[in-house]
């Protein structure tokens, strides 16, 4: 039955090619038979295309289509899709699903501008880094009619859309992909999609573009007759990932979390800090920067640390003067705005204050210096506050509590814990400004889209922050269980069991280290059948599409945030009103955690989690659509395709078990003209023509050519046909 033996190849993620010997048993001579076009395995890893020659079993003489003829082990050949399916729409459409074959179909679409594919319900979106052109008010009409269905931005806006309006139900577009692979541009388009739609107000021009070092949770709302009414933003201080691979059945969240709020006080080489730094430092005028006794960026050792100060093209002094206007739109004051051009000023002064050692055991004292004289009144304290401020902490003694002094690592943990802090307090309340200023129209009946664009991190190789790289969950309970599982102990005490919380435990343990947290992390979830812990310092997770590896390396580090007490009650004491207004919101916050030396107040790890059950509670309730961008090179170049950096991306995001779970229908799609048009030289061959219609010639073909009839679905105008069939019958017309 070389039809089924068909399907289950074609079921194959990777094309295996040993199964189309007939009854599934391994006859490679069979399957890579002459003219058989592969994907061959070349020496540097990379793939090319080319027509088998001969084979002997084991060995295959392969012509490539650059003209040389090599021979190659034929393990290392992987069976091509038809030229009649190149560049196919949707990814589930290929009869062929290997790793070539994908890469190569996404590559020929982006090459001709097609930066749009589908994955099944996924969106791919494969970044340009350039304009396409793609994006103009001819686009949204056609989207909107219905004009076209090659995928798109505002194909699916416009679905999420349609469902909110026919179903009533509250919709999300989840936008993943690493650092700059077009999350917030894309984030932007379906915006400007939806803005397009109902009335939007000034709220398209609100956000400084380049200013995503947070993530993003857009909500726009909408009035019962479809109209916009108002939106709403809030921000994750944390990089949070999700990933959702998702099937009719089947809804898998893949998470991804890193800090970055160690970006102010820590870059990687060829890494700019916020951009807002750098514009302020270049655009201020003379009057601000004798106010704020601001000097150039070059001057300040959180900006130095990567020998990238400026990018090119890019003008930081004219981008300075387009975020004040942004701030004027949405009704940040003059004297709001220079507020927070000092707080800025402050988060660069304090990375230039330094320590000196002033005793035997490496204890510390800040140098009263310009750099802390500047701090000190930039935040609206006495120099000698700040000083003492970040040079000790207090401990408890009985009754009594004890300052005692700093080492030099601790201090500087210390000034960049208070740097990092003001940074990120200043964010959220310029997103709680432009909120207020949004919230005019906010009255909405509870139908709203929400746009979520999650922080990506740089790469895998990333170790600024935590990374629970590629943790799949087959739903939203198993993800609540790994992270966080309340278990009921001793009848009444609930104890937490789940990464964070050991995580949190083992940082506040003494002479913890990232083996002590890897055994405590096996100890503790070994009985959780997705949980593999057995090697050294790292663990796995077993998921859906297999295991995956993490490392605990600097997991302990990255989760200890040294913001003490002392800090935030000198802030709460300052003369200016920001930084009281920052100490209040901290002290506000429940402290659950109970933390050794009383010195840090919320660990990283527990902040992260209230964020994100905050935002799967929220987004539990909505109808979720997928958009996954890659970043198809480094250099931020157009027209090139890294096809390794591209497949990592794909691997991480889980496209091909997405692929694979949608193909089990009948991907193959065609009219029936045009697929009898393209056999029906076939049936000329055979037989006599008896009907006209496309519709007979497709039946008649299909009886002919002998597709059992589990194989397709044939309706008026459209085939619909089981994954590798269109391929069998290319293999048939080749053979003519
Ligand atoms: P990060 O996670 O660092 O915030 P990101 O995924 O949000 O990154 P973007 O800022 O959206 O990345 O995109 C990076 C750059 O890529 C943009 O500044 C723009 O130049 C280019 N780009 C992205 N998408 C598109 C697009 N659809 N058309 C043209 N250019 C694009
Ligand atoms: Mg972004």
């Amino acid at each position: 039955n070389l039809d089924a033996v068909e399907e289950k190849k074609g079921e194959d993620l990777e094309g295996k090619i040993e199964v189309k010997g007939g009854k599934g048993t391994a006859n490679v001579g069979y399957f890579i038979n002459k003219k058989l076009h592969v994907w061959c395995r070349l020496s540097n890893g990379m793939w090319a295309s080319g027509t088998v020659q001969s084979t002997s079993g084991e060995e295959s003489i392969v012509s490539l289509s650059n003209g040389n003829v090599i021979k190659v082990c034929t393990s290392q050949l992987l069976p091509a899709n038809p030229g009649i399916l190149e560049g196919v729409n949707d990814l589930i459409q290929l009869s062929y699903l290997n790793e070539p074959s994908v890469l190569h179909n996404l590559k020929c679409r982006y090459s001709h501008d097609m930066i749009y594919s589908k994955a099944g319900p996924v969106l791919i979106a494969v970044n340009p880094f350039k304009d396409v052109q793609i994006y103009g008010k001819d686009f949204v009409t056609s989207y909107r009619e219905k004009a076209t269905d090659s995928p798109h931005v505002f194909a699916m806006a416009d679905n999420a859309y349609n469902e909110m309006m026919n179903d009533g139900l509250n919709q999300s577009i989840i936008i993943s992909g690493e650092s700059g692979a077009g999350k917030t541009e894309t984030a932007k388009f379906a915006m400007q999609y939806l803005a397009s739609l109902g009335a939007f107000g000034n709220a398209k021009t609100s956000r400084n573009d380049n200013s995503s070092r947070f993530g993003k949770l857009i909500d726009i709302h909408f009035t019962a007759s479809g109209k916009i009414s108002g939106a709403n933003i809030q921000t994750f201080q944390h990089y949070i990932r999700f990933y959702l691979c998702c099937h009719v059945l089947c809804l898998m969240w893949m998470l991804f979390v890193t800090f970055e709020q160690s970006r102010v006080v820590q870059l990687a080489a060829g890494e700019r800090s916020y951009h807002i730094f750098y514009q302020l430092c270049a655009g201020a005028s003379p009057a601000l920067r004798e106010r704020l006794n601001l000097k150039m960026a070059n001057e300040y050792n959180y900006l130095v640390q990567s020998d990238c100060l400026v990018i090119n093209g890019v003008d930081d002094g004219q981008k300075f003067q387009k975020l004040k206007e942004a701030f004027d739109i949405v009704q940040i004051c003059k004297e709001e705005q220079e507020q927070v051009f000092a707080m800025l000023a402050a988060v660069l002064w304090l990375g230039n204050i330094s320590f000196q050692v002033i005793d035997k055991e490496n204890h510390v004292e800040a140098l009263a210096d310009e750099a802390l004289t500047s701090a000190a009144t930039l935040i609206g304290c006495a120099p000698h506050e700040l000083m003492q401020a970040i040079s000790t902490y207090r401990i408890q003694v009985g009754k009594d509590r004890i300052a005692k002094k700093l080492t030099l690592q601790q201090a500087i943990g210390t000034r960049d814990a208070l740097a990092k802090f003001i940074y990120a307090s200043l964010f959220d309340w310029l997103v709680e400004q432009i909120n207020k200023s949004l919230e005019a129209g906010k009255k909405h009946i509870g139908r709203s889209i929400s746009i979520l664009d999650i922080y990506g991190f740089e790469s895998l190789k990333d170790l600024e922050g935590i990374d629970w790289s590629k943790v799949v969950f087959e739903d939203n309970q198993e993800c609540l269980d790994l992270f966080e599982k309340i278990e009921l102990e001793l009848g009444l005490t609930k104890k937490p069991l789940g990464i964070l919380s050991l995580l949190d435990e083992e940082s506040n343990a003494p002479n913890s280290t990232d083996f002590t947290l890897a055994n405590k992390l096996k100890q503790h979830l070994n009985s959780n059948s997705y949980f593999k812990g057995d090697r050294g310092r790292a663990f796995g997770v077993l998921h859906f599409a297999g295991e995956v590896h993490y490392d605990t390396n600097g997991f302990l580090d990255k989760n200890r945030d040294p913001l003490s007490s002392e800090v935030v009650q000198l802030l709460s004491s300052c003369d200016s009103q920001l930084p009281q207004l920052f100490a209040k919101k901290m002290f506000n916050q429940p402290l659950q955690s109970i933390t050794s030396l009383d010195t840090t107040m919320q660990s990283v790890a527990l902040q992260f989690k209230g964020q994100l059950f905050k935002l799967m509670h929220q987004l539990e309730s909505t109808r979720p659509h997928f958009i996954c961008c890659i970043k198809p090179n480094s250099k931020q170049l157009p027209g090139t395709y890294e096809e390794d950096l591209v497949l990592q991306q794909l691997r991480c995001c889980g496209i091909f078990e997405v692929i694979r779970i949608s193909r089990s229908g009948y991907p193959t799609r065609m009219t029936n003209q045009a697929f009898s048009e393209s056999y029906l030289i076939l049936f000329l061959l055979s037989e006599p023509i008896v009907s006209q219609d496309s519709l007979s010639i497709s039946v008649a073909l299909l009886k002919q050519f002998n597709v059992l009839p589990q194989m397709y679905q044939i309706g008026y105008t459209k085939l619909f046909l089981r994954t590798g069939q269109i391929s069998a019958l290319e293999d048939r017309r080749k053979q003519v």
